[in-house]
């Protein structure tokens, strides 16, 4: 390795080493930290955040940034490690030194009020006591979007902190083809498909819910000896190595669906980075390549194996076995239907797998006209409940159960919302393809067979890192762009035959 690219490799060692081992402190909070030790925890946080945050924006690092750059251009090397290493270091380094300190010291004094406003307003069911509040975040993201830049759309430096290179117009195009035939399925799929769901709120004794789990992904391809899970009551997966992915979960005993698929959900977040070229470890390659493209290996294992028949078929008899009576009167095709039940619903989290997109696409909506200047943060209750009507049906009654739902804008993370849906469509292009690859997912799955798809997205996707941008992944595996009709194929087939309706 060229000295320069040695000199840069090692600095970014060291800042890896402390915003992993802030991350493991972070982890600690959400899971076995005693109460008390709360505040002292919010210093040594923001202690280590704060040295990995200068690091990261030192003239030192810019530095040998150039000099790493100036030599791999003279090495005429266009597809290496070096050439990745720079041009991911350089982007995230112009990123994080055009915010100045001040600014971003202002912006998070402001999200810190907006979090502890929302927290109040929701729980006295009151919008107006959040929006002024509100207000404040939206102008400081505004500011952020300037000092970030962008080319056609301020919405686009937003979007691009979490889905790099990928713009409101790419969004707007994949989200119109999805609405427009998203919209009537739903509707087509009203009042037919609820499948007993009741099935799955059944008694489900923590214990074993949470040993069926652990067996499960073992058996899938989560690395114990290089991973755990644990309990929180938000279920998340968080990397501090490589060798070192955690993951958690939350278990309701008298309800199937959290812990399950809330497992598998982040199980496909932890074999994406468990499966992470080990060469990439201490750098920032060591990462997923965006939210979306992270969020498709979730969706991938929770919906499209996760809730399918062939994988159902499979893991019945083992549900069965495990839980004795709650299941005993319930046939596998019973199961199938009660985890695949559609219902429009007031609550994101709580939706279905076909009206997920819907509750994303709202916020993508609203998000964009909110920085286009054509809505107002005043306005925001209203917009939001007129667009629950138009596209699911259902329009709450409580502001609670509406435009307080979600902690994210509080946060000021404004160009989050549309990675949900982007991982969503993304899963389908993914699955497509490795269906064809591997002559047939289903027939592997049915048969308890994962290990051909955990190395297809090893081989294609995981190893890459952040070496290769989202845009590229979806370009070397599916020949195009982000697009919305593989998962409207999907979605169409499954519940035209699950609910026998006639959805073309
Ligand atoms: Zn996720």
């Amino acid at each position: 390795m060229d000295n320069s690219v040695a000199a840069l490799t090692s600095l970014y060692n060291r800042i890896a080493d402390i915003n992993n081992a802030a991350a493991l402190l972070e982890w600690d909070q959400e899971t076995y930290m005693p109460r008390g030790a709360a505040n002292a925890r919010a210093h040594q946080i923001a202690t280590l955040r704060a040295l990995g945050h200068e690091l990261a924006t030192s003239d030192e690092l810019g530095q040998a940034l150039d000099a790493a750059g100036e030599a791999n251009e003279a090495s005429g090397e266009e597809d290496g490690y070096a050439t990745a290493l720079v041009r991911v270091g350089r982007r995230d380094y112009d990123k994080s030194t055009r915010l100045s300190p001040a600014f971003v010291e202002e912006s998070a004094r402001a999200e810190a009020h907006a979090k502890s406003a929302w927290r109040e307003a929701r729980e006295e069911d009151d919008y107006s006591r959040f929006a002024p509040h509100l207000e404040a975040v939206v102008a400081l993201n505004r500011e952020k979007a300037e000092l970030l830049g962008y080319e056609d759309h301020p919405y686009d430096a937003l979007l691009d902190q979490f889905e790099p290179d990928t713009t409101t117009s790419d969004i707007d195009a994949a989200f119109s083809e999805l609405r427009d035939q998203l919209v009537p399925i739903v509707t087509a799929l009203r009042g037919r498909a609820d499948g007993r769901a009741d099935i799955l709120r059944r008694s489900f004794p923590s214990a074993i819910q949470w040993k069926v789990g652990e067996e499960l992904i073992a058996s899938i391809g989560y690395d114990f000896d290089r991973g755990r899970q644990d309990k929180s009551a938000h279920p998340f997966c968080t990397t501090f190595s490589i060798s070192d992915v955690r993951i958690t979960t939350r278990v309701d005993p008298n309800f199937f669906s959290p812990a399950f698929f809330g497992t598998l959900h982040e199980m496909g977040h932890a074999l994406y980075e468990q499966g992470i070229d080990p060469a990439l470890e201490r750098t920032p390659l060591a990462d997923g390549t965006s939210l979306g493209i992270h969020e498709s290996q979730s969706r991938l294992w929770e919906n499209l194996v996760g809730r399918s028949a062939a994988f159902i078929d499979f893991f019945f008899p083992t549900l069965q076995r495990a839980f004795g009576d709650s299941l005993s009167d319930v046939s596998a095709r019973q199961f199938y239907r009660a985890a695949n039940a559609v219902k429009p619903s007031l609550i994101r989290v709580e939706a279905d797998e076909v009206t997920y997109n819907l509750h994303v696409m709202m916020r993508f909506e609203l998000e964009r006209s909110l920085f286009e200047g054509a809505l107002t943060v005043a306005d925001l209750r209203d917009a939001w409940n007129e667009k629950m009507r138009d596209y699911l049906g259902v329009v709450p009654t409580r502001d609670a159960d509406g435009v307080l739902q979600d902690i994210h804008w509080s946060m000021g993370a404004f160009g989050y919302f549309p990675t949900y849906s982007i991982g969503n469509l993304m899963a389908s292009q993914f699955y497509d393809v490795a269906d064809r690859d591997l002559g047939g997912i289903d027939k592997h799955v049915s048969e308890g067979r994962f290990a051909p798809l955990v190395e297809w997205l090893g081989e294609h996707i995981h190893r890459y890192g952040r070496t290769k941008s989202a845009n590229e992944l979806l370009r070397d595996i599916t020949g195009g762009g982000l697009s919305a009709s593989p998962w409207l194929r999907y979605i169409r087939k499954k519940y035209a035959a699950l609910y026998d309706v006639d959805l073309d």
